[in-house]
């Protein structure tokens, strides 16, 4: 998996596209360094998405209360569901570490971008306005 080009096929999407990063998510990365953010998302991964059987696939992962859960819906690696439909990954099947590592570098090179787009316009309103009008699109979808 191309990381670039996975981006960029996520970008396209309207429905990836809308989950950004939120001010406290922002903060929680500062806080925590980008090492602890690396290990919690490779946990959250080997946990919840890794096993052959999940119980309830398609509801694990939430859709706020830590950057990484935001980073899994926009990259589409929330359940094992979106998984087969975006990168083609059998459900069924253990992942492997390479594929483990792989959705983690995804994962990260997501929440950089999300990182550091929010640094240069952290001061203008413009990001606020679209979490408003975000939100209720995302009640009314889950
Ligand atoms: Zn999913």
């Amino acid at each position: 998996m191309n990381i670039e080009s996975a981006l960029e096929k996520l970008n396209c999407s309207k429905f990836r596209s809308s989950f950004h990063l939120k001010k406290k998510d922002i903060e929680y990365i500062k806080e925590k360094g980008w090492d602890k953010i690396q290990s919690h998302c490779h946990d959250f991964i080997t946990k919840k998405l890794a096993p052959a059987i999940i119980a309830s696939d398609g509801k694990q992962t939430p859709t706020h209360g830590h950057p990484v859960f935001v980073a899994q819906h926009a990259c589409a690696c929330c359940c094992r569901g979106c998984l087969k439909k975006w990168y083609k990954i059998e459900k069924g099947l253990n992942l492997s570490h390479e594929q483990i590592k792989n959705i983690v570098d995804l994962l990260l090179a997501w929440m950089h971008k999300e990182f550091d787009s929010f640094k240069e316009t952290a001061n203008s309103n413009r990001i606020e306005k679209k979490n408003n009008i975000k939100t209720p699109l995302q009640l009314k979808l889950f």
